[in-house]
């Protein structure tokens, strides 16, 4: 085999919680992770010119060191002493920026495609302690599913599966920065934590209606004073028929978790037509 290919699915936060600053300035997190049907798409091909060689659709996104893709094919190449080089092509299809764990996703995708290609043997746990070394949530992207993703997002522990639904995604054209977020993320008294536990009772209990009552993410305490279109797309989708709307990541993306896919796609038109340029889509869960 001189070529294969992988499909790299995003994720969405249905739950996100911050416990505590660490005194190492990293946070200590509570989060249900959900991956999605919305890939990147990576093609990597053995080439006997020796080096790595990274492209990609998107012009601004970087294809040297600072590209997690080429980091995580070089870890795995040197460590293991692979001759030859390695020519890997992405296709993006997530949101770059958006709490998606695009890069993550893609650095997880590359070394399970690179185990296989070159046959190294590696097990998902191997993988997913090399993964930590280049990213907090490649462990999880390796997993891939429904996670429960605890410490600095290196804990990771299996919980019931999310009951089945359709998933609008919407980002909005603004940029928000991930350090911004954390490092204006304040924990009191007054913070607004989501009840995680009682998130996973519900998903054991298939209650996909009391999960949408529960969904709660803390970053939104920063993000949406700051952007508060965010507020209005949940808003939007809300009164359009979602039965929960919640933030990902960071964000800026939102998503609304539907019962109906023809709701869902009413919702998606809608979103299109707001006057801040967003990219909307509806999917399903990704197992
Ligand atoms: P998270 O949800 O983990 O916070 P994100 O979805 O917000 O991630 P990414 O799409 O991973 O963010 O991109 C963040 C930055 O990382 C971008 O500014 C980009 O330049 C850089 N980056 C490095 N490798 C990649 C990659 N393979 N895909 C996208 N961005 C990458």
């Amino acid at each position: 085999m001189d070529s294969t290919w992988i499909n790299a699915p995003a994720k969405i936060n249905i739950g996100l919680d911050v416990l505590r600053r660490r005194e190492d300035g990293y946070h200590e997190v509570k989060m249900i992770m959900q991956s999605i049907r919305l890939f990147d798409r990576l093609t990597l091909t053995k080439s006997s010119e020796p080096g790595i060689r990274l492209t990609t659709n998107l012009h601004f996104l970087p294809v040297n060191e600072d590209n997690l893709v080429y980091r995580s094919a070089k870890l795995l190449m040197d460590e293991f002493q692979i001759e030859g080089g390695l020519d890997i092509h992405l296709d993006k299809r997530i949101p770059v920026a958006a709490g998606m764990a695009g890069g993550s996703t893609d650095a997880a995708s590359c070394m399970l495609a690179l185990n296989r290609l070159y046959r190294l043997g590696l097990s998902k746990r191997q993988l997913m302690k090399r993964g930590l070394t280049l990213g907090a949530d490649i462990p999880y992207c390796v997993l891939k599913g429904t996670a429960l993703s605890e410490g600095i997002g290196e804990k990771l522990s299996t919980i019931p599966r999310m009951p089945d639904c359709y998933i609008l995604i919407a980002k909005p054209g603004i940029h928000v920065s991930t350090r911004f977020v954390y490092s204006n993320l304040v924990l009191d008294d007054h913070t607004p934590h989501p009840d995680i536990d009682a998130m996973i009772d519900a998903m054991r209990q298939r209650d996909l209606h009391g999960l949408c009552a529960l969904l709660g993410n803390v970053l939104e305490t920063v993000t949406i004073p700051a952007h508060p279109e965010i507020a209005s797309i949940k808003q939007y989708m809300m009164e359009s028929g979602a039965l929960g709307s919640l933030m990902s990541g960071s964000g800026p993306t939102v998503f609304g978790i539907f019962d109906d896919l023809d709701r869902a796609k009413a919702a998606r038109e809608q979103c299109r037509q707001l006057p801040y340029r967003c990219f909307a889509f509806v999917t399903d869960l990704y197992r």
